[in-house]
């Protein structure tokens, strides 16, 4: 719900207003106005009685928002969010309202000379973060888990020779502290997209989240999976479509194009686009990388590995550094018919 203050009403007015809508449990957040006062309600409004507000004189407007997420929807906030990621020491990584930003590296850390070798070729290329999971969410129990912390040493080694931020996953709030410490962005998989309690406590970290679209989930899904970061009020979240799973058997997923219009319609969030897990192939994943950016998304997750063969995951779907340096070159050419 958002209510619209009238002119009229003085500060202690719309203090004790707020007030007594807080003490019904809901929570009330002032969002940008031009002229008046605006405050959007979250929780359970169903207490509020939108004509007793109106009927008070303090109120001039209440409208209902009915969609079912709040804090990253566009009525909350109608300007596009920017994230700026990178701590001291590292590259600032900036994405949103026409900030464009790449993140690249192998789908897993493997070694120290692997993680530093891609590091330093998608860097050159002009990628602003580094990806790599250290823990990794496999389907089947008998394939390479990752190198766990282990990994997230090696991913700050490289991050510390090269400046790029490190985009990686977390699967178990036992590791929160070292996210918070070690990772620039810290990377919510599509797996766990609607691990609620997972979702609360990264948002507690106040730091930038990626949160990928569950291979089954809906755009409105996943929104009120933002909203679980977001309610904290702190940490910024980037929304990421990295393919949704559907009755097509010639790629991995379906990668949802569509859907970037559609969040960057019903959200304020930056959309980035992982065209690799997309489609699950290397040859098409530069081709789905330019559609994605003429649909208007404001950047790439990308897999790169040097020798994609003897990868320890997703080799099938991944460019080598040469490949991703030629799709840089394309996606910056689109990027510029475009503007
Ligand atoms: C990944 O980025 O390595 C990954 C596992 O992605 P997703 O959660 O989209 O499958
Ligand atoms: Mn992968």
């Amino acid at each position: 719900m958002i209510i619209v203050v009238s002119e009229h009403a003085s500060d202690a007015e719309v203090e004790r207003l707020i007030g007594d809508v807080e003490a019904r449990g809901v929570s009330v957040k002032a969002v940008q106005g031009e002229e008046r006062r605006v405050f959007g309600l979250v929780g359970d409004v169903s207490e509020i009685d939108a004509e007793g507000l109106l009927r008070g004189g303090l109120v001039e407007k209440v409208m209902k928002v009915s969609a079912p997420y709040k804090l990253s929807g566009r009525s909350f906030h109608p300007e596009d969010t920017v994230v700026t990621a990178g701590g001291a020491g590292t590259d600032k990584a900036v994405v949103g309202d026409g900030a464009f930003l790449v993140a690249a590296g192998p789908c897993s850390v493997e070694s120290e000379e692997q993680i530093l070798k891609i590091a330093q070729d998608v860097k050159r290329s002009g990628a602003g973060l580094l990806r790599g999971g250290a823990f990794k969410p496999r389907s089947s129990p008998y394939s390479f888990q990752g190198l766990g912390l282990d990994g997230l040493e090696l991913l700050k080694i490289a991050s510390r020779k090269t400046g790029l931020g490190i985009l990686t996953e977390i699967m178990s709030q036992e590791y929160l502290p070292d996210f918070e410490r070690d990772v620039d962005v810290i990377q919510i998989g599509a797996r766990n997209m609607q691990n609620f309690t997972l979702l609360r406590e990264v948002g507690r970290l106040g730091k930038p989240v990626l949160l990928k679209r569950g291979p089954s989930s809906t755009i409105d899904e996943m929104l009120m999976a933002a909203d679980y970061i977001l309610m904290p009020g702190k940490a910024q979240v980037i929304l990421c479509e990295r393919g949704i799973r559907t009755f097509e058997t010639a790629t991995r997923n379906t990668l949802d194009v569509s859907a970037v219009p559609i969040l960057k319609k019903r959200s304020h969030l930056p959309v980035m686009v992982d065209p690799s897990h997309g489609t699950g192939y290397w040859d098409l994943v530069e081709p789905m990388a330019l559609a994605a950016v003429a649909a208007g998304a404001d950047g790439l997750v990308i897999e790169v590995h040097d020798q994609p063969a003897r990868a320890l995951c997703d080799g099938q779907q991944s460019i080598t550094p040469a490949v991703f340096d030629s799709l840089m070159r394309r996606v910056a050419r689109i990027r510029e018919a475009l503007s």
